[in-house]
């Protein structure tokens, strides 16, 4: 076994990363299959919504010069002329002493400028109202525009579509959205100890967790995951599974420097290993490099390590392929440390941390194969490579995985 020559520090692997990942080209996808995705382009109205004057209630659309004065004491008498039903406007002319009924949401005839609402009229014969109340002009009214004008910006670029976002775009007459492709990821499951996810665990053989992780991040992330399942351990299985049609390849598995450990020098040989090893902590024996133009992943087999490493560097570079910010999804908060944290100087520790009380602390066991520490952890907190550590009580940026 060699060791690694020397390891490259989050900062430069993240930087090696930015600068490969660029946004996938977009494609149109239909209404139905809109929500969730992500814009690729603003979108203009170009119509108005609603496209005209409109009644907000049921009663009579009327002139309001016609009401004024009218009350329960001084009921005015007005002539029913005709209709208008949502979709089917009146045709004529509301002239001088005219009502038109009309129901909610139905186009104000030309000549009337206010709705008298039903609750204040007496209805004294089919064609003849009783006015018992005014309104004023424009009262009751829902004016052309009023929701979105035409030429306006109603959604910007790189919006994660929302259910209503959707019912937008189908009010301006849009039936297919420009959205980002969602980027493919082939998840290369290695290991000959492992049974696919769903078996029991069996004699000394395990079952496979990582797939299970890596499927679920990938699609929290935006991505598409491509046949998540276990591979076996040989280099021309492992190279035919890396070149898989896909966006970004990610090998789960002997991803170090040990004789069982294919995929790093199947990545020298065959495209480019332009990272192997970070300053970090789990998550050191981590790669990374490009196959065929596509990005390839080389996550630890520790189950810690395998999802750190996915959330350092693959989870940002999917994010990034598909449009999304390549922020983490996790909402931050400062909290006061409950116990130390030791760190050694010289890499970035993940330290798993569960909130007691409002303090941070530590969680007990943090070997990188424990995996119950990231699901009785409440989130992590981070030691830069120049810190040593924290004293109990310091104030600390905690990343809470909900
Ligand atoms: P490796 O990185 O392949 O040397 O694996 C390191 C440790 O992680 C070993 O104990 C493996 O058994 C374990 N491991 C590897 N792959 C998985 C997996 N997919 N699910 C759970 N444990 C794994
Ligand atoms: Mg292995």
């Amino acid at each position: 076994m060699r060791g690694f020559a020397g390891r490259a520090t989050v900062e430069d692997a993240l930087s090696w990363l930015d600068e490969q990942t660029q946004r996938l080209p977009e494609e149109a996808v239909s209404l139905g299959e809109a929500a969730g995705r992500v814009l690729a382009r603003e979108v203009t109205s170009s119509v108005d919504v609603p496209a005209f004057d409109r009644s907000m209630m049921d009663g009579f659309a009327v002139r309001a010069a016609d009401t004024m004065g009218a009350s329960a004491y001084n009921r005015l008498s007005l002539s029913v002329i005709g209709q208008s039903m949502p979709g089917k406007p009146f045709e004529g002319q509301v002239g001088v002493g005219n009502a038109v009924r009309i129901m909610t949401g139905a186009p104000i005839p030309d000549g009337a400028d206010a709705v008298l609402p039903v609750e204040v009229v007496e209805i004294e014969a089919d064609d003849r109202i009783l006015a018992q109340g005014d309104v004023s002009p424009g009262k009751h009214v829902g004016r052309i525009g009023e929701d979105i004008r035409r030429g306006t910006t109603v959604l910007p670029e790189g919006r994660v579509l929302r259910p209503q976002d959707v019912g937008v775009l189908s009010s301006i007459g849009c039936s297919h959205v420009p959205v980002m492709r969602c980027p493919r990821v082939r998840i290369v499951v290695t290991g000959n100890e492992l049974l696919p996810a769903g078996s029991r665990p069996e004699g000394y053989r395990i079952v496979d967790s990582n797939g299970p992780v890596l499927s679920a991040m990938v699609a929290r992330d935006g991505g598409t995951v491509i046949n998540p399942g276990i591979v076996s351990d040989t280099p021309e299985a492992i190279l035919d599974a890396m070149r898989t049609e896909a966006d970004v390849a990610l090998v789960s598995g002997g991803s170090s420097v040990g004789q069982e450990d294919h995929a790093p020098t199947l990545l020298r040989e065959h495209g480019q290993l332009a990272i192997h090893g970070i300053a970090m902590r789990p998550s050191s024996p981590t790669g990374m490099g490009s196959l065929d133009g596509r990005l390839v992943f080389l996550l630890p087999g520790n189950p810690v390590s395998c999802l750190c490493a996915y959330d350092f560097f693959a989870g940002r570079a999917i994010r990034a392929l598909g449009g999304r910010s390549p922020d983490w999804p996790y909402r931050q908060v400062t909290v006061p440390l409950g116990r130390k944290i030791v760190s050694t100087v010289g890499r970035l520790d993940y330290m798993r941390v569960r909130l007691v009380e409002g303090r941070a602390e530590p969680m007990a066991i943090s070997s990188s194969s424990v995996l119950t520490s990231t699901t009785r952890a409440d989130g992590f907190v981070l030691v830069p490579p120049d810190s040593e550590g924290y004293p109990p009580g310091s104030k600390v940026e905690m990343y809470l995985y909900d």
